[in-house]
């Protein structure tokens, strides 16, 4: 198993494991493609690899086993799922069987998969068992974004946010998946350093909509060009598109801010970030982002899509020029 990038996650988990505390319960979070699973398996290693001093080796029977999931001690609850989605029932029957000492060795990992995506009922149900953790048991958390995570859940797990790859790893980790070179700099400029995402696209001709929209909206609002951002939006054909959009436009705008303020970032979209650092000061980026997250909030209130779409692509054209 390669770990390609993430070097922001990979440095705070080594710094757990050199002063010999890893947390018992880790939230992985990050854009869709960005290899939270891949970080979910590494962690899993740490936490029960034999070699204590060099984990996770990748070699032992521990870390084999994690990496072809075949792991007794390893568990998935979203995968026990009816219809791979939480229920509160089966939920607190997988809570209770965490009870019971772990089968093969000392430690228990539960990796829950889409925690933004769960209930609060289901959220709630998780509090006691996340907070009075029995010796042998461990939890990693998955989740695309940190928002829809109730505040009571954030604030019982340490957050880590999973960073893209840089140019130079970007492009290792296609050519180690057999992609031709000369397709890698284009999957670059358009998926930033999201890995899976350029594989998916690449391999399976699946492509992120939302994604690829709101690098479009991105690189539209760098290079002024308004007809490309409404273009842009239009091709979202639901409000949980323009609302998965935005939400990584607000995310390019914080990093951009971040850059403009002199702080380095960790973001997946680093062409789009570098374009609108050109393009415009600290203050319209700030307000950019106040306006991505406006809009974000009004998602789900605003009836129609294609009206709604357009309302965003001409409220961030006016408010980049308001400068
Ligand atoms: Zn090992």
């Amino acid at each position: 198993m390669e770990l390609y990038g993430k070097k922001h996650a990979l440095s705070l988990l080594n710094g757990f494991r050199s002063s010999g505390r890893i947390p018992h319960a880790l939230l992985f979070f990050g854009a869709k493609g960005i290899g939270k699973h891949t970080l979910a398996d590494h962690t899993a290693m740490m936490y029960l690899c034999e070699n204590r001093d060099a984990a996770p080796c990748m070699r032992c029977s521990q870390c084999r086993r994690i990496e072809q999931h075949i792991h007794p001690d390893v568990v998935y609850p979203l995968s026990f799922m009816e219809n791979r989605a939480y229920h509160v029932g089966e939920l607190r029957d997988f809570i209770t069987s965490c009870y019971i000492k772990p089968n093969d060795g000392d430690i228990r990992v539960c990796i829950f998969e889409e925690l933004d995506e769960m209930s609060v009922t289901c959220q709630n149900s998780l509090l006691k068992f996340i907070e009075e953790p029995l010796d042998f048991n461990r939890y990693i958390f998955i989740a695309d974004k940190k928002s829809p995570i109730l505040q009571t859940v954030l604030s019982r797990v340490v957050a880590v946010e999973v960073d893209g790859a840089d140019e130079d790893e970007f492009s290792r980790a296609l050519t180690d998946n057999c992609i031709e070179r000369s397709h890698i700099p284009e999957l670059y400029e358009r998926f930033g350093g999201n890995i899976g995402a350029a594989l998916g696209f690449e391999q399976c001709g699946e492509e992120i909509p939302y994604l690829t929209a709101a690098i479009k909206a991105a690189d539209a609002l760098s290079s002024k060009k308004e007809l490309d951002c409404l273009n842009a939006f239009l091709a979202l054909k639901t409000r949980g598109e323009i609302f998965e959009a935005l939400g990584i436009l607000s995310d390019i705008f914080a990093q951009t801010s971040a850059v403009k303020a002199g702080r380095s970032t960790c973001g997946a979209y680093r062409k789009q970030t570098e374009r609108l650092a050109a393009a415009y000061s600290l203050k319209t980026m700030t307000r950019l982002y106040g306006e991505a997250a406006r809009l974000y909030g009004m998602s789900f209130t605003n009836p129609n899509v294609k009206l709604f779409a357009a309302e965003c692509s001409s409220s961030l054209f006016s408010t980049a020029e308001k400068a």
